[in-house]
This record gives structure tokens, sequence and C-alpha cells, in this order.
């Protein structure tokens, strides 16, 4: 049986794809896109209903990483004119949680460069995502390497989740990283899972890896279960190691297959369609919300997106829905 006619005649949900079921769905003919993304919007709707998930995301920490993630315009090798601070004011990182609230945006998602922090850096963090959530904003923070002490902490003061990425396959981690490892980042996530945080987990597509590398990182994602996965598409960077890189390949019919296998796999989970989502699915707003369940607006830690006003009317002229109801959503 081709995959078409299984995801068409014969899908069983409960079934978990092979690798190379899932290889196949990543060479799916282009002219049968529809087909498959049909298969996704079933699990889509019966799962997410017909709403798109905004996050708006609040740079807390910007820059002067230690570590050389090559994708990154924070790390300790960019070049990158970007702004640094170790501390954004009060009064945006309020405004911000605001706006959340007063567009009944799903969720406000906190980032800071660095992977590791001093227990009183955590302690003031705890301190400014307490005042937010007086107001019952859904907090996702993301966030380097926490001792279990510091997230406790974190969850003492509200937090509901936190996001940290595998970013790509264990096999070409190091080819992208080598100041920290991909298996130190699966041990902070267990950690993180075993004292109740919900978990924001993804990856980068574009930069050098292959299909099976993609597979791989979506079934290392499958073991995890995150809450979330958000599938950011490579925005090269001026500055970092990546910025001359090739995406040629990054088009909308292999971005949407991606989108499409993730929620094939996960069927429950937020799937993201993270950054890269203005340049490589613009045009296409209608098939990418029929796969994917969630996005950010208003721009990324270090790039600009597009602005709330225009994300809801993409939205709303694609035929879903953006504002949350109840904050327990
Ligand atoms: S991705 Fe995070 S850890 Fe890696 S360089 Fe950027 S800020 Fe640092």
């Amino acid at each position: 049986m081709t995959i078409t006619d299984y995801l068409t005649k014969d899908w069983d949900e409960s079934k978990t794809l092979t690798r190379e079921e899932c290889l196949q769905i990543l060479n799916f003919p282009d002219n049968q896109l529809d087909l498959l993304i049909e298969a996704a919007f079933k699990l889509r709707t019966k799962y997410k209903g017909n709403r798109v998930n905004i996050q708006l995301l609040t740079n807390v920490r910007s820059g002067n990483c230690t570590q050389n993630c090559a994708y990154c315009a924070q790390s300790r090798d960019s070049q990158a004119p970007i702004e640094k601070y170790k501390s954004v004011s009060d009064d945006k990182l309020y405004g911000d949680n605001n706006l959340v609230d007063e567009f009944h945006l799903s969720r406000h998602c906190i980032g800071l460069s660095g992977m590791g922090f001093t227990d009183k850096e955590i302690e003031e963090l705890a301190e400014r995502i307490a005042h937010m959530k007086k107001s019952g904003t859904h907090i996702c923070c993301s966030i380097g390497f926490l001792t279990e002490h510091q997230a406790r902490i974190l969850k003492a003061a509200g937090l509901d989740r936190i996001n940290h990425n595998l970013n790509t396959s264990r096999r070409f981690y190091p080819e992208i990283c080598s100041t920290h490892t991909y298996e130190r980042r699966i041990q902070n996530i267990r950690m993180l899972q075993s004292i109740g945080f919900e978990i924001c987990c993804g990856g980068i597509i574009g930069m050098g890896e292959s299909k099976e590398d993609v597979v791989d990182m979506l079934f290392d994602l499958v073991a995890i279960h995150p809450e979330s996965v958000p599938i950011n598409f490579l925005l090269p960077v001026k500055g970092t190691r990546l910025a001359n890189r090739d995406i040629s390949g990054l088009t909308f019919e292999y971005g949407i297959k991606i989108l499409c296998l993730a929620r094939l796999l996960l069927p429950k989970s937020d799937i993201r369609c993270a950054a890269g989502r203005e340049i490589y699915f613009k045009g296409h707003e209608k098939e990418l919300f029929k796969v994917a369940d969630s996005i950010f607006a208003s721009g990324y830690l270090t790039e600009g997106g597009q602005s709330l006003e225009a994300t809801f009317r993409q939205i709303e002229n694609a035929g879903f829905t953006w504002a949350i109801e109840s904050k327990d959503e």
C-alpha cells in the first residue's frame, strides 16, 4: 500500500508511523499535498478545534551567551548587531503581558539568553513571573539548564511551561553546537517534566540536516511528548555561522510536509509554526492553519515579525479563530 492510500483509506491514529513511512511523508508528491494536509487537518480539528493559538514573545535577557549555537544571533561567536541587555525593563515585560491579556492571546513566552543562571537571577525572575501570574496569564519561559532547585523556584512562582528545544537530531547536534550536548538537553527536559512543568520542545529546519535527521528529531520528540512543539524554519542571520546557509530547499511544500508529519506523530500537542512563518508560508496561511494550531505574533527573540493586528486578520481570513475564552485553556 502506498503512503497516500494508507493516509487516505486506512489511517489508524493509534499506530505509530514507521521511520520509512515518515520519510515517505517528507518525500510526499507535491501534486498530492492536499491529501496529506487533509489527513493532518482531521487530527488538528479533532484535538485542537478551529483556533490558532497566538503567543507573544518577550526577550528578557538578550545576547552575551556563553554558548556557540550556530544559528543564534545571541551566541558567543555571533557578530550580529543585536541589542544586548541583562534584563528587560519592567515596562516592556509587564506591558507585553498586558497585551496578552487584553487581546486574549494564548500565552506569554519569555526568553532568556544563556545556559546557566545564579540562584539570585532565578529568584528575581520568579518575582517577575509571580507578578504576571496575578492576572492569570499562561506563561512559558525559554531558558537554559536549570538546577532542580532553580526549577522548583520557578514552579512555585506559578510558571506553567518551559521551552527547551532539541533543535535537531542527536547525530547532527555537534555540527550546530559544541559547548553543550544533546543528551544534556534531554536530561534537563526530563528533570523539568519530573517536577510537573508542561514542556515546549521542538527544532529548527534548514541548518544542513538530512530528512533522516528530521525524522530522528521528531521520534525523540514523540518520546518526550511535549505539550507544545515549535518548528522553526531557519532565518539565516548575518554575523552567525549559518549566515550563508543555502535555504533554497526551504519551500512551502517541504515545510508543510514537516508540520504534517509532526501533527501525525504528535496529534494532541500544539504544533507551532514558529520562526520563518512570515517568509516560507506567506500566501499559504489557509493550508498552514489546517496543520499548525500555534504561531508567534509580533516577532521573535532577535528578529521582527508580523504585527498583532495583521496576524488576527490573516487568521480570520483563513477561516480560523484566535481569541481564548478562558485563561484555563
Ligand atoms: S540558542 Fe540559547 S544557548 Fe544557544 S547561543 Fe543562543 S541564547 Fe545561547
